[in-house]
């Protein structure tokens, strides 16, 4: 899949999410990400900003590159696909935020390609089409598009449009994932990835790692934790923290000797970071 979807691109260094970048990078996830965050649905879940996945369809390799880069400059994570079948794979795969459909592909219909994305999906969907006339823009809409530009068009344009749906999305349905580093934590779904594998969790483990999430950075007791997880009272001898904080952190790929995400600190309780975070 990974061979099908955007290349990865270098953030500036001055991007709060350079080191986050880095990261994906290094874990060959399909997103591109560059510039600060903070535009479209990127609502403010206590400390934590919600960074707009964007997926791209489209076969023409210069528009590609071009919208990816202007996109990902925009603050959105961009991933992309040059053709309908690794646009409707990488839907399912990565489940986006957001689809730029370009309406020409080769190997199937753009409509067709609308019909069974809206068979998975509720993901909103913005198509971008060469024909300009009322016809066209009624079939598309009927289709389950949410939104269309005509070509050509500025990517100005199309970032509006895009702020646009993603903010008539957030007012109907608030955002409910929560990022930090390669880390997303849908509590709607109650799924978690990182760099986008799931995670397979327990009901506890995603629990404790959504509420570190909304936390990020704070350092949370293990008192607090035992009350709002498990809601018991801390009798100062009880594993039950510790023992699937561990748990969690194999399943992150990490140890309380080599953390990444999960880093404790000593008699005070742990806290979640960024993997790169320059403050941890
Ligand atoms: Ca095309």
């Amino acid at each position: 899949m990974a061979n099908h979807l955007g290349r990865y691109r270098v953030p500036p260094p001055h991007s709060r999410l350079a080191g986050v970048a880095a990261e994906l990078n290094g874990s060959q996830s399909p997103w591109a990400v560059c510039g600060t965050p903070g535009v479209g649905q990127a609502a403010r879940l206590s400390s934590v900003t919600v960074v707009p996945r964007l997926l791209l369809i489209e076969d023409d390799a210069a528009i590609r590159s071009s919208l990816t880069r202007s996109l990902s400059e925009r603050g959105h994570a961009v991933a992309s696909a040059p053709t309908a079948m690794a646009g409707l794979q990488a839907v399912v795969d990565t489940a986006p935020d957001l689809v730029v459909l370009d309406l020409g592909l080769p190997d199937l219909d753009g409509g067709k390609l609308i019909q069974m994305v809206r068979a998975v999906s509720k993901v909103p969907i913005i198509v971008a089409t060469a024909r300009d006339d009322q016809a066209e823009m009624v079939r598309i809409l009927d289709w389950g598009a949410d939104d269309y530009v005509v070509k050509p068009f500025a990517s100005d344009h199309l970032e509006a449009r895009i702020r646009a749906v993603l903010r008539r999305m957030a007012s109907e349905d608030p955002a409910q994932a929560v990022m930090v580093g390669g880390l997303r934590i849908d509590q709607r779904t109650r799924e978690a990835t990182l760099d986008g594998a799931k995670l397979e969790l327990t009901r506890k483990e995603f629990d404790l790692l959504f509420f570190l999430a909304e936390h990020e950075g704070e350092v949370v007791s293990k008192r607090v934790l035992l009350a709002e997880i498990w809601q018991q009272a801390y009798g100062g001898a009880d594993k039950t923290v510790d023992v699937h904080l561990s748990w969690l952190r194999r399943k992150l790929g990490e140890s309380a000797a080599a953390p990444r995400y999960l880093l404790s600190v000593r008699g005070v309780g742990v806290k979640l970071v960024g993997p790169t975070d320059p403050e941890s």
